[in-house]
This record gives C-alpha cells, sequence and structure tokens, in this order.
C-alpha cells in the first residue's frame, strides 16, 4: 500500500519508518521534520555499485549531492566507497570538511567561479567537468599560475529527448549545461583540451535529465558518446579513460508510478557499451554513474503539523501545514506529485480530497492539489513520502521561517544530522 517498502504501520495505526514511530518522532523533534531513513540510502547506494560490478567492470558510481547534501551524508556515501559529485564550493566546502577523499569528486557546474576552480585545484578534486570554453581557459590559466594539472571531463549535451518535465531536461541543443555536438562544438573543446598544457583530458561527462524512467534514453546516449569518442580517438588520436554517464533515475512518488530497480540501468546500458567499442574499436572506458534523487529521494520523508483546515463549499478545502515552500519548492516550481497520508491516522482509509497548504505569504504555496488523505482536523501529523531529494537542499528562509531539523532513522533508532535553525540563526548575519 505504501511506495516504498521501509514504511508501514504499527499497532497503534501510527505510521512507522524504518521501525521508529513517527508520532514519537515528532513528538521529540517537533514538526516540520525531515526523516531519512539510513538503511534505505546505504541499500541504494550498494544496489548501484553492484550493478556496475556485475553488469561491467571497472566505474565509479557519484552520489549526486545537490539532491541532498550534508556532513553525514557525505560521510555515509563515503563509508559506501562512492564518490561525489558536487556543483558549488559550498558542496566542496562539505565533502572536505569530513575529509571526503578529494580524488572521488566530481565537480559540475555551468558556471563555476574563479575562486570556486582555485580552490577545486588546491584540494585535488579528481574530475573537474568543464561547461564551456570560457571555463576551459579560465581553468588552463589558474592551473598555469597554481603550477597544478586539471584533471578534467568535457560535458557533450548529447542531444537526447528523454520525454521528461521541461523544467529539468538538459541535454539537449537549448540547454545552459555542456557542449554541442552537431556544431563542432564539443569536438573543438576536446581539441584545445588535448593541446593545453596543465589540462589532463580524462573523459566525457553527460547527463540527459531527471525524473526519467524510460532505459532507452541512457542507451542512446551511451551510443552517442562512444560515436565521439571513436571521432576523438580517429581524429585526434587521443584515447579517453572515462566515460560518465551522468544521473536522472526515476523514483516512485505516486502509486500510480513504477521504478525500475536501480540494477537495470547497468545491466542494459553495459550490453550497449560493451557492443559499441568492439564495433568502435575503441577501448572499455572507465564508467561513471551519478545518481541522485534514486539514492536520496526514497529514503526521506517529511512530517507536518495541520493548523487550519479551511471548508470553502463547492470549492475545495485548505489544509494548511506549519510549513509548505520553504522546506518543499518542487510543486510550486514544476507542480511535482507527492502521495500523502496523516501519520497518526495512517490506518484508516483515505476519504477525504484536499488542498494542502503551506504557510507562506504565497498563494502558489501549496504541496498539492486534489490530494487524498484520512478524515482531517486540526492538530493531525501530515507525513509527506519520498522527499528525501531535492526538499531540503531546496529550502529558503522565506517569511524568515527557519530550516527545519533533519532526523536520520535506523534500526529503531534516531538521531538529528542537521539541527533545527532557531530565530537567532536567521539573524547571525544581519548587521
Ligand atoms: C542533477 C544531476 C545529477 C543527478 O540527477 P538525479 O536526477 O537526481 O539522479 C547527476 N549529474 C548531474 C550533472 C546533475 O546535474
Amino acid at each position: 500500500m505504501f511506495i516504498s517498502k521501509n514504511l508501514n504501520i504499527n499497532k497503534k495505526g501510527n505510521l512507522e519508518i524504518g521501525n521508529v514511530d513517527t508520532i514519537d518522532l515528532v513528538n521529540e523533534y517537533k514538526t516540520p521534520l525531515y526523516v531519512m531513513d539510513e538503511d534505505v540510502i546505504r541499500e541504494n547506494c550498494r544496489s548501484f555499485k553492484a550493478s556496475i560490478e556485475k553488469y561491467y567492470g571497472d566505474g565509479l558510481v557519484c552520489y549526486a549531492s545537490k539532491t541532498f547534501c550534508c556532513k553525514e551524508m557525505c560521510r555515509i556515501i563515503n563509508d559506501e566507497g562512492l564518490g561525489l559529485d558536487i556543483s558549488s564550493g559550498g558542496e566542496l566546502h562539505t565533502a572536505m570538511s569530513v575529509n571526503f577523499p578529494p580524488e572521488k569528486l566530481v565537480f559540475h557546474g555551468n558556471n563555476k567561479t574563479e575562486q570556486e576552480l582555485k580552490l577545486a585545484l588546491d584540494y585535488g578534486v579528481g574530475r573537474i567537468v568543464v561547461d564551456n570554453f570560457d571555463e576551459l581557459s579560465l581553468l588552463t590559466r589558474l592551473a598555469n599560475e597554481m603550477n597544478k594539472t586539471a584533471n578534467i571531463m568535457l560535458r557533450i549535451k548529447p542531444g537526447v529527448d528523454a520525454n521528461t518535465h521541461n523544467f529539468i531536461m538538459t541535454g539537449q541543443i537549448d540547454s545552459k549545461f555542456g557542449l554541442a555536438l552537431e556544431t563542432g562544438e564539443a569536438f573543438a573543446a576536446a581539441k584545445l583540451a588535448i593541446e593545453s598544457d596543465n589540462i589532463n583530458l580524462r573523459g566525457f561527462h553527460c547527463h540527459i535529465g531527471s525524473q526519467i524512467f524510460d532505459i532507452e534514453p541512457f542507451a542512446l546516449a551511451a551510443k552517442v558518446m562512444l560515436l565521439f569518442t571513436a571521432k576523438v580517438k580517429n581524429e585526434l588520436d587521443y584515447e579517453i579513460h572515462d566515460l560518465n554517464l551522468g544521473g536522472g533515475f526515476g523514483i516512485r512518488y505516486t502509486l500510480d508510478q513504477e521504478q525500475k530497480p536501480n540494477e537495470a540501468y547497468m545491466e542494459r546500458v553495459s550490453e550497449v557499451v560493451k557492443d559499441k567499442c568492439k564495433q568502435l574499436d575503441i577501448r572499455l572506458p572507465f564508467i561513471l554513474l551519478e545518481p541522485g534523487r534514486s539514492i536520496a529521494g526514497p529514503a526521506g520523508i517529511t512530517l507536518y503539523k495541520v493548523g487550519s483546515v479551511k471548508k470553502i463549499p463547492d470549492v475545495r478545502t485548505y489544509v494548511s501545514v506549519d510549513g509548505g515552500m520553504t522546506d518543499n519548492p518542487r510543486y510550486a516550481l514544476y507542480g511535482a506529485k507527492y502521495e500523502m497520508l496523516l501519520a497518526n491516522k495512517a490506518n484508516l482509509p483515505k476519504e477525504r480530497e484536499v488542498t494542502v497548504a503551506g504557510k507562506c505569504c504565497e498563494s502558489g504555496d501549496l504541496l498539492g492539489e486534489n490530494v487524498k488523505i484520512q478524515e482531517v482536523e486540526t492538530g493531525d501529523i501530515l507525513a509527506v513520502l519520498a522527499t528525501g531529494a531535492y526538499n531540503y537542499s531546496m529550502a529558503s528562509n522565506y517569511n524568515r521561517i527557519p530550516r527545519a531539523a533533519v532526523v536520520m532513522v535506523s534500526k529503531g533508532k534516531a538521531r538529528t544530522i542537521v539541527k533545527r535553525e532557531s530565530y537567532d540563526d536567521l539573524i547571525r548575519n544581519d548587521v
């Protein structure tokens, strides 16, 4: 009945996550509250890692930290032997604060600043993914000045339409990310990188979008990238080592969605890569994958307290909670749908259709419309499921609302991994 198997209902009729009663969590840690299940995170790390070993051979799974990043998450990812995909100086700083191995960092971004690139060179980041010509020349100059070698990959637009929501689509020609193949831009950048001193071109990268359920776009992107690899080998006499196929694997947000097992992607993509390499006479690349949502997303839920319940006859019922777009902006941004239920009435049937609103001064501050939940009243605890990705990491202090705490559960126990912000935290940097 639930979208993920780590959730269940206990004898009291309360929702449990990782064998911890969510109502106990609310009593101890207050609301709104993000809850992450450590065992689900670790299981997802292991299944992606195992899929490369089982179906392919050499590779590295790099967790996309933008989905959910904090010190404890970086520690867990390192503990599981994964690499980390970062896209800002702040994520780099978080990773280095827990001694993440810099050679296993992959640094993305279409506009990394000079300061961020210097930091990356200083720390010895293993792979800087260069997005454009301006960045390539800036990085070459910095590496020269600092007398370092920059290990880079080039971000390529494979032009694959992954058929997802427009706002989160990348990899097409009209995208702010990467170098286009069809205009010759990618080839020219590869040539320049190979010829540049202090630059070590390790390979190519693509990321075709997010929340993609279909496997074929990944297989197609891999083919396109290998054709380009062969062209570079044949025309520039340079054979790359790494092929980074990005992330974007879809997860189950609602009961009508079917999620593929994490292993399914490499099972299919390995076949394509092996065939294509043989056919093109290029060596098998070291494969990198960058799952984000599919590692953190299913592990998390958010708990809120229901405040006002406003029935507008013949229109709708607004159920307002003590959070909203400040802790989860995804419905306001792009209409993202979530499964919800009342955690203290989890054993009752979902008989009400409501609109769940946040507490911000914005009409668009909604968490969902036409959502089915149990018969609701003030004081109930609303659980929103599969909020482990792109929630805490997208949170804001709009209306000067302090950010919620993050609690990690594992095997019946809970611990705080990010403290709740206080009102004083809000004014800390005010002058
Ligand atoms: C966002 C992003 C990812 C992760 O995407 P998910 O959909 O969360 O798996 C991986 N690689 C790059 C370059 C990204 O920008």
